[in-house]
């Protein structure tokens, strides 16, 4: 595909697309512009979006009493595991999704903060105007939002990982991601008033036959199984993450003009690495030939990739502010 059979430039901006940017200006241009993506999710995207929509649904039926909440929540993890037709990988599989539910309800059973619905939904779609740059907007979902006295209000956002979530390492990281930063910035426009920042709540995947031997004998929760951690923004973040928006889009619209797609010399982008997975687009960037020149029949000769037909809409998935 060339820039003339191009489609337009795109218009919205997620923190995703962003941040693949940002890693591999390659990468922007398979996955935004050619949408090029895996034919089977991998089983860690699938284990991280079961895990939302389990939370969501724990947090949202109160009505219910511990025991229905928590095997409502088991039901519906096991029921989008199993309609993905992905394959198990390593700790990414329906035994540690369902027993790191049962530890979070049995390790959380209240909390001291409330979190807000919209419409019985606990996810907040956004697409919101970004002045800076008129025909863009900035666009996503927020996992959900919490009210807690004393704080205020904080954007709630879920992660997973398979490494040690109290790790000061994995916890700081938060800190510099930009994932936080759009949704507090989101929720901000939103509500059009300061949440306080965003409430980490970090669940570990590594889940053992010992661990879950300690939980039915004893009632032991694991060691290091969640780690939650707020992080307060300002108005001068608000600016700073404005002015980085505004220069990568303008970066994007010069890439779009010159039409390079250059690839990333940051090898940890291409392979992988801790907390980091492997590119999907190796074998693209290995062939001699510019990826415009690749047909998206060829695209889907690749063992495991497909070229996707569906519009890319992430702010659809929650309650559209
Ligand atoms: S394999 Fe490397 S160069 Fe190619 S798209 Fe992925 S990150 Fe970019």
């Amino acid at each position: 595909m060339d820039k003339k059979s191009a489609p337009n430039l795109p218009t919205h901006a997620d923190q995703t697309m962003l941040k693949s940017f940002f890693g591999c200006r390659r990468k922007f241009y398979w996955w935004y512009l050619r949408r090029v993506d895996f034919k089977i999710t991998p089983p860690y995207f699938i284990w991280g979006q079961a895990w939302q929509e389990m939370l969501c649904f724990w947090y949202s039926k109160t009505e219910l009493d511990l025991e229905e909440r928590l095997s409502g929540a088991i039901s519906l993890g096991e029921k989008l595991w199993n309609d993905s037709g992905t394959l198990p990988m390593g700790y990414n599989n329906l035994d540690t999704l369902r027993w790191a539910m049962i530890f979070y309800a049995a390790n959380f059973p209240e909390e001291p903060w409330e979190i807000i619905t919209l419409d019985e939904k606990v996810e907040l779609g956004f697409e919101i105007p970004f002045p800076p740059r008129p025909i863009w907007s900035i666009c996503g979902a927020i996992d959900g939002y919490i009210d807690w006295g004393p704080f205020g209000l904080l954007v709630l956002e879920n992660k997973s990982a398979g490494i040690d979530v109290q790790s000061a390492k994995y916890l700081l990281q938060w800190s510099f991601d930009l994932q936080p930063m759009t949704y507090t910035w989101a929720l901000r426009q939103i509500l059009e008033q300061d949440p306080f920042g965003t409430y980490m709540n970090c669940v570990c995947k590594k889940i053992t036959q010992k661990n879950i031997k300690e939980f039915q004998e004893a009632h032991i929760i694991p060691h290091a199984m969640f780690a939650r951690k707020d992080i307060q923004k300002s108005s001068f973040h608000y600016r700073e993450f404005e002015q980085s928006v505004n220069d990568c889009l303008i970066q994007i619209e010069v890439e779009w003009d010159l039409w390079h797609w250059p690839k990333t010399y940051n090898t940890i982008e291409c392979t992988g690495g801790i907390g980091k997975s492997a590119c999907p687009y190796q074998r693209l960037c290995l062939q001699e030939r510019n990826p415009w020149e690749i047909t998206d029949e060829e695209v889907e000769m690749i063992p495991g990739l497909v070229v996707k037909r569906d519009k890319w809409e992430p702010w659809k998935r929650g309650g559209k502010s």
